[in-house]
């Protein structure tokens, strides 16, 4: 039975997409971290029924049905990733992180430097979006 990583762990396993299996991080190179953040569902449905005033997000203007996401896959340099895609910046504050093969996501997010402009060195990986291999 695999034991579930904890707070502060390494990944043993080699992360891959969901979708495609593509490779987005090789083992030992990112620690799992706590950082509760809405992120944008990734299959979007349009069905008023299931909304909720709570998970939502105005993106750009328009809103968005966002899971709430409790721990995330943190590495801190961008060149650490076998693969992944970013997405426009979002809010003047935020990238997302997109599978770099099938442009699926997001599965995670990066800030931005409000001053500088620049990707903060600090790239979140949702734990619940990704699949080990
Ligand atoms: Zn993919």
């Amino acid at each position: 039975m695999d034991n579930l990583p904890s707070i502060g762990d390494r990944n043993t396993q080699t992360i891959v997409c969901s979708f495609c299996d593509d490779i987005i991080l090789r083992p030992q190179t990112a620690i799992l971290t706590n950082k509760p953040t809405l992120l944008p569902q990734m299959n979007v449905e349009k069905n008023s029924s299931t909304d909720t005033e709570t998970n939502r997000l105005s993106i750009n203007g328009s809103d968005h049905v966002c899971d709430s996401i409790e721990t995330f896959w943190l590495v801190s340099d961008m060149f650490t990733f076998e693969n992944v895609g970013f997405s426009n910046t979002v809010n003047n504050q935020t990238k997302y992180l997109v599978c770099a093969n099938c442009e699926r996501g997001p599965i995670g997010f990066s800030p931005i430097n409000p001053l500088t402009r620049q990707l903060e060195k600090e790239f979140y990986v949702a734990s619940d979006r990704i699949k080990y291999k």
